[in-house]
C-alpha cells in the first residue's frame, strides 16, 4: 500500500491546507487531520469520523499514514530512559530515546534522529562510524515521536534532535518535523522547549537564525582549539573555531537567545585544567551555558571519561570563569546511550 502513495506527514500544517484549498476544503480541515495524526495516533483516513467521506476517499486515495515499526527496546533500569530502534520502510533503522525527567516535573524529553548515520565522521561518535546512507524525510522523524508516545501513552513535555545525524544538513525536513512538535494541532510542544544540535554546520547556523520561532540551538563545541577540535571533528576544518564563534556571537545578537555549548568530555584529550581555561578564554562574553558529558563508551573506540573528580575539577575552572555549566547525569549508561550506539551494535550483530 505504502511506496506509491506519499506520506501524509511529509506535509507541513500549511502544505496541507494548500492541497485542500485547492478541493475547496477549509483550513480548519487539515488541523482536523493533524489532530488526529498527532494527538489521536490515528493510522488510517477512514477512521477519521468528523470529515467528510469524500475528503476521507480522496485522502485514502493520495496517501498512506506509514508508520515506522519498533524493533529492539532497550529499557534503563537506573532511570526508565528508553531507547527504541525503528525499522523504516526501506529496511534502513534509526534510534529514538525518551528521557524521563528524575524530579518532579514530569518531564518528558524525547531524542530524534534526522538522518540514517552520519556524514560528519566525529571520531567520538558511534553515528558517524558507518557513515551515512540518507536523509529521513519529515514522516520519518515524526514517526519517531509517534512511537515513542504511543509506547508510553505519556504526553511529550520537550523534544531534542541529538539523536543522529546532522539535523541542520537535512535542514526542511527537521524544520517541518519541529513545527509539526510545536503546532497547538500537533503534539504542542512549546517551541523553547525544542532543540536543535548541531556539529557546528555553519551554513545551517545562518539559516536556522532566520527561523521566525523560538526553537532552542544547541552546538556540539567538544574542543576549545582548532588543534584539538579539528582531531575530533573534522566538519571543524571547514568551519573552524573562530568562524563558528562569530556565528554564535551573531546569533545571541540577533535573537537574544543563550546557545548551549555541548562538551564531551574524554580522558587525556580535552579535559585537562587547562582543556578548561582555554574553553573560558573561547566563551567569555557569549551569552551561553555549557552542558558538560562524561564520554559514553563505544565498543570499538578507544576513548574514556574522565573521572567523577576530574570532570568536576574541569567545571569548576569553568565556574570561576565566569561560564555556567551543568554536568550531564550519565542517563543511558546501561542501554547504548551514546548517539548510534544501539544501531551500531544491532548492525555488527549482522541481524539486520
Ligand atoms: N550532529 C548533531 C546532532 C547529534 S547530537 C551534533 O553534533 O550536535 C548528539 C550529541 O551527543 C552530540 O553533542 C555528540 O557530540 C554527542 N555524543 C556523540 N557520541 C557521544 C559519546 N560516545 N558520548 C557522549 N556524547 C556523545
Amino acid at each position: 500500500m505504502a511506496g506509491k502513495k506519499d506520506d501524509i506527514k511529509d506535509l507541513s500544517l500549511e502544505e496541507l491546507k494548500a492541497r485542500l484549498k485547492s478541493l475547496k476544503e477549509p483550513p480548519y480541515r487539515a488541523e482536523q487531520i493533524f489532530e488526529w495524526i498527532y494527538q489521536k495516533g490515528i493510522r488510517s483516513f477512514g477512521q477519521m469520523t468528523d470529515l467528510p467521506a469524500k475528503l476521507r476517499d480522496y485522502l485514502s486515495d493520495k496517501f498512506s499514514i506509514t508508520g515506522s515499526e519498533i524493533i529492539k527496546t532497550q529499557i534503563s533500569k537506573l532511570n526508565g530512559t528508553r531507547k527504541y530502534l525503528f525499522k523504516l520502510n526501506d529496511g534502513e533503522t534509526v534510534e529514538g530515546v525518551l528521557i524521563p525527567a528524575k524530579d518532579i516535573t514530569g518531564r518528558q524529553t524525547i531524542c530524534l534522529s534526522s538522518q540514517v548515520g552520519c556524514a560528519f565522521g566525529c571520531k567520538f561518535c558511534a553515528s558517524g562510524l558507518l557513515g551515512i546512507k540518507r536523509d529521513l524525510r519529515c514522516g520519518e522523524i515524526l514517526d519517531q515521536a509517534l512511537g515513542i508516545q504511543d509506547d508510553t501513552k505519556q504526553r511529550i513535555t520537550n523534544a531534542v534532535m541529538m539523536g543522529t545525524g546532522e539535523p541542520l544538513a537535512n535542514y526542511d525536513n527537521v524544520m517541518k518535523a519541529i513545527a509539526a512538535l510545536n503546532s497547538p494541532h500537533g503534539f504542542g510542544i512549546g517551541a523553547r522547549k525544542i532543540t536543535v544540535s548541531t556539529a557546528g554546520y555553519i551554513p545551517g547556523i545562518k539559516r536556522y537564525m532566520e527561523e521566525k520561532a523560538q526553537f532552542e540551538l544547541s552546538i556540539s563545541l567538544h574542543a576549545a582549539t582548532d588543534e584539538v577540535r579539528s582531531m575530533l571533528m573534522p566538519i571543524n576544518r571547514k568551519y573552524p573555531l573562530a568562524e563558528l564563534m562569530d556565528v554564535c556571537r551573531e546569533y545571541t545578537k540577533e535573537k537574544g537567545r543563550i546557545i548551549t555549548f555541548e562538551y564531551v568530555l574524554i580522558k587525556n584529550l580535552n579535559s585537562s585544567p587547562k582543556n578548561a581555561q582555554n574553553l573560558v578564554r573561547l566563551l567569555k562574553g557569549l551569552n551561553c551555558k555549557v552542558n558538560l558529558i562524561p564520554f559514553n563508551r563505544v565498543s570499538g573506540l578507544s576513548y574514556s571519561p574522565p573521572s567523577y573528580g576530574e570532570s568536576r575539577d574541569f567545571q569548576e575552572l569553568l565556574e570561576k570563569g565566569g561560564i555556567n555549566s551543568t554536568i550531564r547525569a550519565q542517563r543511558g549508561a546501561d542501554i547504548d546511550a551514546a548517539c548510534g550506539q544501539l544501531r551500531l551494535r544491532e548492525t555488527e550483530k549482522g541481524r539486520l
